[in-house]
């Protein structure tokens, strides 16, 4: 992008400061038209994905300008980390929420009062309530930054009615430069934004949705708990999260990872308080920790180093699945995701969505939204391409899904395949779920088939020709496309009007062959060295070698790393901050690679600001050079 000589300008007093406070050499792609806008004094909506370093856009103008900025945020929980964050980077930030003590928050007035924060987070409440934002506007604000915009609109996936109070509270602070920052918003979404927020039209900045670091891939559910170990297995020693469709899942699953000696916590909403923030503790202070999480865990979640995140069920819509696989490789390192999904999904979800109390508009919506994941799931070409469609982009190059990194899958003329699974469907009287029907379709006699006499009917070993596997994808592909549905809440698949359509031979249907073994991730790696993609890297590479990406450590790079990770676990433990506070995985594997002499030579690797140095850095050098 070509950049005005405004820009350059307003951004030459940001750029030291980028380096002495934050240790950044450079800005991410995106930041420096967005923070040239803010510092020109700009009212600016910026819709950027996950981990392009939204908070930078507020962050570093505040510093710059020297006034005050105020922060709304959703979560406190974020609040809080940001406030930890800033202060280790010995920024003054300060937090008002419902959480903050009468005391802290005498002391923070104080602060505020003798115009000493940079920074002020605020939950929207806090500053819709009466009078707040009059007391503020007496400070002197010189800008509002909104993160999560998207809570302003109903459109969104994560509404929240307080965020409709902060245009009026935005003119009451006197109307200063307004930000509004969101990770996701479709265009119906990105004008509500506008609408609720802004007066005046903003300048909008919006980068593309494609997150190139992160590999996707899906996996139809076969022994879930194999796929998801051999998956985890290849990254011992990662932070992952694994998200599931239910509490009772979460807890069940990270038992099992413990048995299997992977260091593993549970975090749902039903947990209580204190039990939900030392999972949360242990997953930021110590490396290597898998969260296994229902939706509950999001927002507040931003640890960058999250080298993977699993969908051990299929999530409900493709807003949440991209969201969720967001919350993977913030810093820019590759991360991986796989998702699971099977038949048990289609119907839960669906069930889940008939039985909420809403409008049946919003159920039409709701039932649209979950179609286009089970979509996503079934496609047979790139799956990027397929997801950011979805969000209205065109991607040129994917390097990172399982159909691009193997052959692709193949489509062909499905109406035989079809019909037989319609049959068998219908001879065995349209009461039998998924795993049934593929039996009497490949002719296997089971108890109950012979209990049911099924042996007897036309299609019994129909589809001896293909594999069990094949017939569940052929079911499930029906079921995706409306020919076939849960005739009642146990699973049994009955015909729709389409479906009969089908059988009788009137409507086409096309298939998508299933994927070949070899191009499964849950295959030994040794099967698919010839493939691209996620499985960039030699066989020999472990996991923290495949961390650095595509420059691998070596041995005693690796062996420095671990040390100063494990230095990093103690002082974060010592200090109550999350690990990446001190110093993000990318700066220790740059430390670790470049092996600086002396703190002046430390001082220039990124992510090493002033404050830091001066606080750490004569332990990671001491601990560098194994001293
Ligand atoms: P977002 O809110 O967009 O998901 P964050 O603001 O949490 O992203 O930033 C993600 C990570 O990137 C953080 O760890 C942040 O410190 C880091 N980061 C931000 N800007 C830069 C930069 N210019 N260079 C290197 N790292 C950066
Ligand atoms: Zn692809």
């Amino acid at each position: 992008m070509q950049m005005t000589t405004d820009s350059a300008d307003a951004l030459a007093p940001a750029r030291p400061i980028l380096k002495q406070v934050f240790g950044y050499d450079a800005f991410r792609s995106g930041q420096e038209d967005v923070i040239a806008a803010v510092l020109g004094g700009e009212d600016v909506f910026a819709v950027m994905p996950t981990g392009s370093g939204k908070s930078m856009c507020y962050q570093l103008p505040a510093l710059v300008d020297n006034r005050l900025t105020i922060v709304v945020s959703p979560l406190i929980a974020l609040m809080r980390d940001q406030v930890k964050q800033m202060q280790v980077l010995g920024v003054a930030a300060v937090t008002l929420n419902s959480t903050v003590s009468e005391d802290e928050s005498t002391a923070t007035w104080r602060a505020l009062r003798a115009g000493e924060p940079r920074l002020l987070f605020v939950s929207p409440e806090r500053l819709a309530m009466d009078g707040m934002a009059e007391r503020l506007s007496r400070l002197g604000v010189g800008r509002l930054a909104i993160d999560e915009a998207h809570c302003v609109s109903h459109w969104g996936h994560d509404f929240r009615p307080e965020y409709r109070g902060l245009k009026r509270a935005h003119k009451a602070l006197g109307a200063p430069p307004l930000l509004a920052l969101t990770a996701t918003a479709d265009a119906n979404t990105r004008k509500d934004i506008i609408e609720q927020l802004f007066d005046r039209a903003p300048r909008l900045f919006v980068h593309g949705f494609d997150r190139p670091n992160l590999t996707l891939r899906f996996e139809p559910k076969e022994r879930p708990r194999n796929q998801i170990e051999a998956f985890v297995s290849r990254r011992k020693g990662l932070s992952g999260i694994i998200y599931c469709a239910s509490r009772k899942h979460t807890e069940t699953l990270a038992e099992w990872l413990n048995g299997k000696g992977y260091p593993a916590v549970a975090y749902h909403a039903g947990l209580e308080q204190d039990v939900r923030g030392a999972a949360q503790d242990r997953f930021n202070q110590e490396d290597g920790v898998i969260v296994c999480a229902t939706i509950a865990f999001g927002m507040g979640v931003n640890k960058p180093d999250v080298r993977f995140v699993i969908h051990a069920d299929l999530p409900g819509s493709i807003e949440s699945y991209y969201q969720e696989i967001g919350r993977a490789g913030r810093d820019g390192l590759k991360a991986d995701t796989l998702t699971l999904y099977g038949m048990s999904d289609f119907s839960f979800r669906r069930s889940q969505i008939d039985q909420k109390e809403i409008s049946e508009e919003q159920r039409a919506i709701e039932h649209a939204k979950f179609n286009s994941i089970v979509a996503l799931a079934e496609t047979a070409s790139c799956r990027r391409k397929a997801l950011l469609m979805y969000f209205g982009e065109k991607l040129e190059h994917c390097q990172g899904c399982d159909l691009c990194a193997g052959s692709g899958a193949r489509l062909y003329d499905g109406l035989i395949d079809a019909q037989k699974a319609l049959s068998a469907i219908y001879r065995t009287g349209q009461q039998f779920g998924a795993a049934y029907v593929a039996d009497v379709l490949t002719g296997t006699t089971t108890a109950a088939v012979t209990k049911h006499r099924h042996e007897q009917v036309k299609t019994f070993g129909a589809g001896k020709d293909k594999p069990t596997r094949s017939w569940l994808s052929i079911l499930r592909q029906l079921f995706a496309s409306g020919a076939v549905t849960h005739r009642d809440e146990h699973g049994g698949l009955a015909l729709t009007d389409s479906g009969v359509e089908i059988l009788k031979g009137l409507k086409p249907v096309t298939l998508r062959a299933e994927l070949p073994s070899a191009q499964r991730e849950s295959r030994p790696r040794q099967d698919r060295t010839q493939t691209r993609g996620d499985f960039r890297g030699g066989m020999r590479a472990g996991p923290f070698q495949r961390l650095a990406g595509l420059e691998d450590l070596d041995e005693s790079e690796a062996a420095a790393f671990q040390r100063m990770r494990t230095l990093r676990a103690a002082l974060a433990r010592e200090q109550g901050v999350a690990a990446f506070m001190i110093f993000a995985d990318r700066t220790l594997i740059e430390l670790a690679r470049e092996q600086p002499d002396d703190l002046d030579a430390m001082a220039r690797i990124n992510g090493v600001g002033t404050r830091k140095l001066e606080a750490y850095g004569e332990m990671f050098l001491q601990e560098l050079w194994g001293r």
